[in-house]
């Protein structure tokens, strides 16, 4: 991970917002993102204490799509997870400060508003989601409470360094793949949905070497191959090819 970017979504208390401006200073985040903002960014400069620099410089974008822009990872964060449905099954913070430290380029922590969180579309716009793991009974946690929790990981983790990257022209070649398949294969736009969602994830939650995902990729090349309809839509770029 060489730059981390913490992007809140429709933050709607100015005390949240100075004092997360005030935690990426503490945790050393590169870039602040502020998506459609409630709360008044001048109110929040009272609280940011030192960091009245970040919320002078942050980026305020009208939707979550221009905030992940340039973005090699996105981890969307919520207080609900659930096993059942595919969009929902979460890492803890720690595993995605793992991922994060594999990923080269820029690394997205997403947060969501203090009434509702993110919603569906913006979840779906993110790679992985992510849970702090809690009182199964009340485990809403406040918006800073929770950023603070994700940047003590993440800088942790990054002046650990010894994690290997992952090899994402080896990962966008094997997920090429399972849309092309899927969406030769799978009618149902949800399920299909799922099904491209649930790989993307698995290849970068566990994976750790490039030869296992081209194997995987190769074979998934040879299915398509025969599968009328099937068709890989990237530029595919010999060198990482299977
Ligand atoms: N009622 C909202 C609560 C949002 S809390 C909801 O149901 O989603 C505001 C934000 O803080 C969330 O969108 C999320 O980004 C973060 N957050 C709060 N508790 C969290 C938890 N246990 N794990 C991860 N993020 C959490």
């Amino acid at each position: 991970m060489d730059r981390i970017r913490v992007v809140l979504v429709g933050v709607e208390g100015a005390i949240n917002l100075g004092i997360v401006a005030r935690l990426s200073v503490n945790f050393n985040v590169d870039e602040f993102y502020i998506v459609n903002p409630k709360a008044s960014l001048s109110e929040a400069l009272e609280y940011a204490a030192r960091a009245k620099n970040v919320l002078k410089e942050a980026i305020v974008v009208d939707r979550l799509e221009n905030a992940l822009e340039g973005v090699s990872l996105s981890i969307c964060t919520s207080a609900i997870s659930r096993e059942e449905s595919v969009l929902r099954i979460a890492v803890p913070p720690w595993e995605a400060a793992r991922i994060g430290s594999m990923t080269r380029g820029t690394v997205a922590l997403v947060f969501g508003r203090e009434s509702v969180g993110l919603t569906r579309s913006e979840l779906e716009q993110c790679d992985l989601l992510s849970t702090i793991p809690a009182n199964p009974t009340y485990p809403t946690l406040n918006l800073s409470t929770a950023v603070s929790i994700y940047l003590y990981e993440f800088y942790r983790r990054r002046n650990a360094r010894q994690d290997q990257y992952i090899d994402t022209s080896a990962v966008k070649l094997y997920e090429a793949y399972v849309s092309a398949l899927a969406r030769a294969l799978i009618l149902d736009e949800k399920r299909r949905r799922d099904v491209i969602i649930a790989a993307r994830r698995i290849a970068l939650k566990g994976y750790t070497s490039r030869k296992e995902i081209e194997n995987l990729t190769y074979l998934l090349s040879r299915a398509c191959r025969r599968i009328e309809g099937c068709k890989v839509e990237v530029a595919i770029d010999n060198k990482s090819g299977p």
